[in-house]
């Protein structure tokens, strides 16, 4: 899909696909060097790592574990108030394992304080977090993100696997929305 296929409904292209995949590479090469030799178990965070989660996982030249968690943040309105609820939990005991949670943006990140919390109660070896998009309000939170793709601006984005209603998420690329998208 290009940026033209939408039309009016995108203000501008943040991240081209070539953006994006050049970035994954180099995640990628960093994160089987990490790794040589363990064994990693990939957690997902649906719905809006499915993207990264595919892409950056066939770049890793080892075998890996996945699995996948669900959860809500509750907050009013657009701001997430870092309590966050269990949708689908992992199927993976993590006792010993090598953790990588995987991301597709931290905002305010206090859902992934929270996660990273919930996830080292379970007894791993270690956790860790790999997030493809990074806004300027995640550096507030003590969360320690081990692999950054981009840090954007303080921008509402879409795409590659972020959505607005549950729509724009195929996106392969990442873009911010026209007013009149929203505002309708
Ligand atoms: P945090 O707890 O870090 O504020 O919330 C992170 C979650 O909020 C992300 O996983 C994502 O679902 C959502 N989010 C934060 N910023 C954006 C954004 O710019 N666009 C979209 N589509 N979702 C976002
Ligand atoms: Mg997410
Ligand atoms: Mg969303």
């Amino acid at each position: 899909m290009e940026p033209s296929d939408l039309g009016t409904d995108l203000a501008r292209v943040l991240l081209t696909q070539e953006q994006l995949e050049s970035r994954l590479d180099e995640m990628a090469q960093k994160i089987d060097e990490d790794y040589a030799g363990k064994d990693l178990l990939l957690v997902g965070v649906l719905k809006g790592a499915v993207m990264v989660m595919a892409d950056l996982s066939r770049r890793l030249h080892h075998p890996v574990h996945m699995d996948w968690m669900a959860v809500s943040s509750y907050g009013s309105g657009t701001k997430s108030s870092g309590v966050v609820r269990i949708l689908k939990d992992l199927d993976a005991d993590l006792t010993g394992r090598h953790v990588l949670i995987v991301e597709d943006i931290i905002d305010s990140g206090l859902t992934l304080s929270w996660l990273v919390s919930n996830l080292r109660s379970r007894g791993p070896a270690s956790v860790e977090i790999a997030t493809m998009l990074r806004k300027p309000d995640a550096a507030k939170v003590d969360v320690d993100v081990r692999y950054t793709g981009y840090d954007i601006p303080n921008e509402f984005v879409v795409g590659y696997g972020l959505d607005f209603a549950e729509k724009y998420r195929n996106l392969p690329f990442v873009g911010t929305l026209a007013p009149h998208v929203y505002s309708s």
